[in-house]
């Protein structure tokens, strides 16, 4: 029977399981180095292409209940200036909602279906791979490091196939490509956290504010809590380090790819002052903050392959992109369901992956170079070139033409336009 091991809990690793346990596979282990799942990091966008899967999974109906769906997405010019408005998931033609959701919640209801349908062995915690060796042919060679707190040491072990499912900063990536440093900065810095903000002051719509040099993205997860009359928002904010004010990113690197470093609101929020959008007010989500990240916008180089022998990469360790165009989540959901697929119509596990390879790295790297040049987000950018102090018809700026044109370019690099959504999963189980 193939053993799989799957190196990370993420959200890709975690798809990547439950993918595999549905095409009929059962000795699958997901080796995770934080000790416990916890719900950690803010929130994420998962788009109808992605969410098409989490339902083929069985697994939309609670996902449903623990978040909002996305029914509009609006783009506005730091004045205030409304730049666009389009509606996203079911109302937008998909047979499938677009998802606004706390990475936490995601994260669990990955998790709970893993232990559920594998077993509680399934995913272990506490346990870090540290060094990978491929040879040409054959399994893999792991070495793995127990840190649970009641085991200690390390093994080796010999799994039939590795999945480096371990984020930006893998450890599976860096055995494949030694040559390859620490994850490129572009020089910008992003704010993330969440706010629980009173129901009047949010709107029900997703937003993206900016200019040529300052972003922010918020979007409300939740419904009104009938309690509190509040609603959990989701926002992340950008500009270049040389703008802000404060102590500037680390040079050394020594933080990139840590979602974790907390940071004051004070650090940042009076760049967003007077930022406010139909009515939000970005300063005042801020004053809601329950909590505050910032992290260097970093992204990884395309790579030339994935794939080698038996040992593959997916999700931000196959192709980590800038925070543009809700990606990141979305296309290591779709990884996981196309490795599965792959595997499931190849008797050698080698040519599964050289096929999952073939099948998904080309996409993603276009994907990669598009979110370089700001995906969708270029719309704002060129209404700030064009009318720096502001405007009161968009059209006049940026015709609707050429705005939809942005739009369904991005959408086309991704392959996540609805008529190619709606046709069905290319990576159904075939009866
Ligand atoms: C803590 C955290 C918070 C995040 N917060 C946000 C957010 O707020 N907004 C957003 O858009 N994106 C966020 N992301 C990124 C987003 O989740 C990813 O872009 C996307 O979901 C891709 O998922 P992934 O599973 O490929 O990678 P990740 O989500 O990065 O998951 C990788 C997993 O592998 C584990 N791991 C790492 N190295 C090893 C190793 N050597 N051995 C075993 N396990 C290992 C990590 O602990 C992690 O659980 C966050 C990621 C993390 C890890």
């Amino acid at each position: 029977m193939t053993h799989f091991m799957i190196a990370g809990g993420g959200i890709a690793g975690l798809t990547a399981a439950l993918a595999l346990h549905r095409v009929g596979y059962e000795r699958i282990t997901v080796v995770e180095s934080a000790r416990e799942i916890l719900p950690v990091g803010a929130g994420l966008n998962i788009m109808p292409n992605a969410v098409r899967e989490l339902d083929g999974l069985g697994l939309l109906p609670e996902l449903e209940r623990r978040c909002l769906p996305t029914r509009e997405l609006r783009y506005y010019h730091s004045s205030g200036g409304l730049v666009s408005r389009e509606p996203r998931g079911r109302g937008a033609g998909y047979h499938w909602p677009q998802l606004s959701i706390a990475r936490g919640e995601l994260q669990a209801v990955l998790a709970d279906a893993v232990r559920e349908r594998l077993g509680p062995g399934a995913l272990v915690g506490g346990v870090r791979v540290t060094a990978v060796e491929q040879p040409e042919s054959g399994r893999p060679r792991v070495r793995i490091e127990h840190r649970d707190g009641t085991r200690r040491g390390s093994a080796s072990l010999g799994p039939d196939v590795l999945i480096g499912a371990d984020g930006i900063r893998s450890t599976v990536r860096g055995c494949l490509h030694p040559e390859e440093g620490e994850p490129p900065w572009n020089g910008v810095l992003v704010w993330r956290g969440t706010s629980r903000v009173p129901a009047a002051s949010i709107g029900t719509f997703m937003f993206i504010a900016g200019d040529d040099a300052r972003k922010a993205v918020v979007y409300p997860m939740t419904e009104v809590d009938p309690v509190t009359d509040t609603v959990l928002v989701n926002w992340a904010l950008a500009m270049p380090a040389a703008l802000a004010d404060g102590p500037a990113a680390d040079p050394r690197g020594a933080y990139r790819g840590d979602w974790n470093r907390p940071v004051p609101v004070e650090r940042f929020r009076h760049h967003y002052r007077g930022w406010e959008f139909d009515g939000v007010s970005v300063e005042e989500v801020l004053g809601h903050a329950v909590g505050a990240y910032e992290y260097p916008m970093v992204d990884r180089e395309p790579l030339p392959r994935w794939s080698y022998g038996r040992t593959t990469l997916i999700g931000d360790a196959a192709h980590a992109m800038y925070p543009i165009g809700s990606n990141g989540a979305t296309q290591s959901v779709i990884d996981a369901l196309a490795l599965a697929h792959a595997l499931s119509q190849h008797a050698d596990p080698a040519d599964a992956l050289t096929a999952y390879d073939a099948d998904r790295r080309p996409a993603m790297t276009a994907l990669q170079r598009a979110n370089r040049e700001l995906g969708p987000e270029v719309v704002i950018n060129l209404a700030h070139q064009r009318a720096p102090g502001g405007f009161t018809d968009i059209d006049d700026v940026v015709p609707a033409e050429e705005r939809a044109e942005i739009a369904a370019k991005y959408a086309r690099a991704g392959a996540f336009d609805p008529a190619t959504v709606n046709q069905g999963s290319p990576y159904a189980p075939t009866p």
